[in-house]
């Protein structure tokens, strides 16, 4: 077990990573995303919002005939990486299976016109797997990008009301899904969507810790939408990117709050605190909920969990006296992570995803950070690893 190995497994990820990177350890270590110029973290290219114009970016060049293409990062993840060039030009591609060009597009925030211009391609459809696509650099300064290293099941499971993709990440080949959801609460609690991040970036760095006859499958942000409406990404973004107030990122774009959709003791008067929010028109009236509701269904995953922010709760679902073992499953994070195990009693919530989850006779819990500004990454990857093990048998 490497340096940064056990650093890691004193449960501070982000610190694991930044001794990894100071150890000089990066091939065994998952990059953090960093915006300074000088950056060499490996396969890492990224472009400051243009909500915040004085934080100095890594230029970019534009498209040329001389660009020359780095090699595919979803072909090397095994092998140490290599330094950016120190002009981020283009980056290739080699088209996998059943790859789509949406999908290329969304994996390293490009528009697919870009693709298909970068390429020459004269149909979109008409893709080849082992074809070599170049990627060109993002071409809108507002669209952040960062270039995976990785080698994971990806797949766009759907698209939010303002048309963002709804992305999920998997490790592992096991029979025994369980699923991993963050930001149905949007930007309002961006900091489950870093800790979905974080946790992918673990698990593309230790594909070993995923126990026998499992799968992860993480959805980082279930709501685009209102997280692009607080971090100006859809994807991954840094803390620092984020703007206040983050409440209005709490819903959609057609103003929904997603975790009041579902059909469990839906209400049309739905409450958040002492506030009114909008549950939408009906059960499963949006997009996002009937992606996910039709991906889980699909799945028929052994247990999933929502991270959310900010009660330091874990709370086992129920819908209608049918727990499906979701007790269980919240003992087993809560004395991993450390979070109190109970229920969510400060007010009435109706429409709520994990209740129609425990409904459906899936295991569910939601995972409430105790606070809002951080990933907590360390304790909840605890948890995490402990609920992976608990399906392994
Ligand atoms: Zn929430």
């Amino acid at each position: 077990m490497s340096y940064c190995r056990l650093a890691c497994r004193g449960g501070l990820l982000f610190t694991c990573l930044v001794l990894g990177l100071v150890a000089g350890c990066t091939p065994d270590a998952a990059p953090e995303p960093t915006r300074t110029a000088q950056s060499t973290l490996p396969a890492l290219a990224l472009v400051a919002p243009s909500a915040t114009p004085s934080v100095t970016a890594a230029p970019l060049a534009l498209p040329s005939s001389t660009a020359t293409a780095t090699p595919a990062p979803a072909a090397t993840a095994t092998a140490s990486p290599s330094p950016l060039p120190p002009t981020p030009t283009y980056a290739s591609h080699v088209v996998q299976a059943e790859e789509t060009l949406l999908g290329i597009a969304a994996l390293y925030s490009v528009a697919v016109e870009a693709l298909v211009e970068a390429n020459g391609l004269a149909d979109a459809n008409q893709l080849q797997q082992g074809q070599e696509l170049l990627i060109p650099p993002p071409d809108d300064a507002s669209t952040p990008a960062f270039l995976p290293d990785f080698d994971y099941g990806y797949a766009i499971i759907g698209f939010s009301a303002g048309g963002r993709a709804i992305e999920v990440f998997s490790f592992g080949d096991g029979p025994n899904h369980v699923v991993f959801v963050g930001g149905i609460h949007g930007g309002f609690e961006w900091n489950s969507v870093l800790l979905a991040h974080e946790v992918i970036d673990y698990f593309n760095a230790y594909r070993e810790d995923i126990p026998a006859r499992v799968t992860i499958d993480i959805i980082p942000a279930a709501n685009p939408d209102g997280l692009f409406r607080v971090t100006g990404s859809a994807g991954r973004f840094l803390p620092e990117w984020v703007a206040e107030p983050t409440q209005p990122g709490r819903f959609n774009d057609n103003g929904v709050d997603l975790n009041r959709n579902w059909d469990c003791e839906w209400s049309p008067s739905a409450r958040w605190g002492g506030r009114s929010v909008d549950p939408g028109s009906a059960p499963f009236s949006e997009p996002e909920t009937r992606a996910i509701r039709d991906y889980l269904l699909a799945l028929s995953p052994r247990a999933v969990v929502f991270w959310h922010s900010m009660a330091n709760l874990v709370a086992p679902a129920s819908c209608e006296g049918q727990d499906a073992g979701s007790g269980l499953l919240a003992t087993t994070y809560g004395e991993a992570s450390g979070y109190p195990v109970g229920p969510f009693t400060a007010y009435e919530v109706t429409g709520d995803a994990s209740a129609w989850a425990a409904g459906q006779g899936i295991p569910a819990i939601v995972v409430e950070l105790e606070t809002k500004d951080g990933s907590e990454s360390g304790r909840n990857l605890a948890g995490v690893l402990a609920v992976l093990d608990s399906y392994s048998r």
